[in-house]
Formats: structure tokens, sequence, C-alpha cells
């Protein structure tokens, strides 16, 4: 994994910034993310609820990872959060017009390397063919944005900045893992990562915190938020969602 790892890393050129956190590493987004991300964000212009699947999506396969490490280390499980479950929350942001979209899950977790390695470059061996699909004039609809493993993204249909935070489970080989934060905006071609500065604050797995704009606000509905689940009820996800009301 070292060995995938190194050049990847060299590859990604990583330099320090001082803008959004002092320690925060600035990575620079593979050329065919930038581009497959603006493919994303243009083609589901008029399909922007696809993004709570995907997000609800991802935070179920996490979960069942956890699931499946468990088999065969259960301090997995025990170590700080009990709860497998996905929590959907929104918050207040503070002073703005604007709103906080928060999806929780005390799935897996991303270690630094995973957050910048899983939503940073692309590795998948479909890119090819979905970018030879979508330039071939058939569309990308949300059934091939799923099948080729492009979800993530489409947070961007919705949130003009993307915050995950992250913590894997501590393990023999990771005993003391650390939170990190990966943040992103859907323009510009880079993110950047850097250690919680709450801390190790979610016990295990992952939030996703999508800021929702004035122009967006149908998203900051608990009522909408569950019709949506109920619609997308078919991609069934194994373990519970729990809605928070708005946090006053
Ligand atoms: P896919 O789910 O098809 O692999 P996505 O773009 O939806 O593609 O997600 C990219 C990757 O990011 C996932 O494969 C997973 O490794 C990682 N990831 C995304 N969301 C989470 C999450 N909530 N917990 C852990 N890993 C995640
Ligand atoms: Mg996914």
């Amino acid at each position: 994994l070292f060995k995938l790892l190194l050049p990847l890393a060299a590859a990604l050129m990583p330099f320090v910034t001082a803008e959004t956190e002092q320690s925060a590493e600035t990575f620079r987004y593979e050329s065919d993310i930038t581009r497959l991300r603006s493919l994303v964000i243009h083609s589901l212009y008029s399909h922007k609820d696809v993004f709570l699947r995907e997000l609800l999506s991802n935070a179920n396969d996490a979960l069942e990872k956890l699931r499946l490490v468990s088999l065969t280390d259960r301090s997995v499980m025990s170590a700080g959060e009990g709860n497998v479950t996905i929590e959907v929350r929104l918050d207040e942001e503070s002073g703005g017009k604007t709103g906080l979209l928060v999806i929780r899950d005390t799935g897996i977790g991303m270690s630094k390397e995973e957050l910048t390695k899983n939503l940073g470059t692309i590795a998948r061996s479909g890119t090819s063919e979905f970018l030879k699909k979508a330039e071939e004039g058939q569309g990308v609809d949300g059934n091939l944005i799923g099948q080729f493993g492009l979800g993530f993204y489409s947070c961007f249909l919705v949130s003009p900045t993307v915050r995950v935070s992250s913590l894997p489970p501590a393990t023999s080989s990771n005993p003391d893992p650390i939170q990190y934060t990966f943040v992103s905006s859907s323009t510009g071609d880079s993110f950047d990562v850097f250690p919680d500065p709450r801390g190790n604050t979610l016990g295990r797995g992952t939030e996703i915190v999508l800021k929702i704009g004035e122009e967006e606000k149908e998203w900051l509905s608990t009522q909408r938020l569950r019709g949506l689940i109920d619609k997308h009820s078919t991609f069934s996800t194994t373990f519970p969602i729990y809605i928070k009301e708005r946090q006053q």
C-alpha cells in the first residue's frame, strides 16, 4: 500500500497554505476529477436531489465496511462509538443567511491518506468508460453517476463548499487515529486537508457538512429531506437513518 501511496502523494503536489488552517495542506485534484466534477454538476442540474441518495449510500457502505472489519476485530465497534447509524441534521450557521446540512455516519471513517485519495483522486477502472459514455451524448443521469463511483461530487450540486471530517476506528495497526478534515469548494481545482481543530470529536466515522445557500434553502427542511429519503428508499440502506430537527 505504501508503495502505491508514495508516488501518489508526490503526484498530488502538496504545499502548505496559511489560509484555511495553520496546518492545512493543499492538494490539487487530479485533472480528470476536475473534469468529471463539472460534468456531474452540469448534467445533474435539474436532478439535484440525487446528492442525498449518494451521500446516504456512502454512509451505508461505510457502515457495511465497519461491520465486515468487526468480524475479525471486535474492538472497532467498542472503541468510543457504539452506534451504527446514519444521522441527517440541520444546523444554523452563525451569522449567515445559509444553513448547514450535516450527514453523519458511525462507519469505517477515513484516515488523512484515505480522505486525500478517496475524495481527491480517481483510480477507478470505470473513469474513461464513464467519460466516453457521457461524451457520446447519452448524458449523465443519476444511475450513471452511482455506477461509476462519482457519487460524492454530487454534493456540489447543492453546496458551494463541502467539509468532510472523519475518524477511523482504533485498530491494532492504527491504535491512535486522528480526526482529519477535508475542505473543498465547487470551483477551483484544489482541496485542503488538515487535522480537525476540534480534535477527535466524532468517536468514529464521518461527518459531511454542506453549506446551503439562500437559493438552495429547500434542502433545509426536515420534511423535504424525509420525503427524499422515502422517495429513494429503493437504495434501501441497511442501517437506520435518523433525521434531527434544526437546532436553535
Ligand atoms: P463510490 O461510493 O462509488 O466508491 P463515491 O464518489 O460516492 O464513489 O465515494 C468515493 C469514495 O470515498 C468511496 O469509495 C469511499 O472510499 C469514500 N467515502 C465517501 N463517503 C464516505 C463515508 N461516509 N465514509 C467512509 N468513506 C467514504
Ligand atoms: Mg458512493
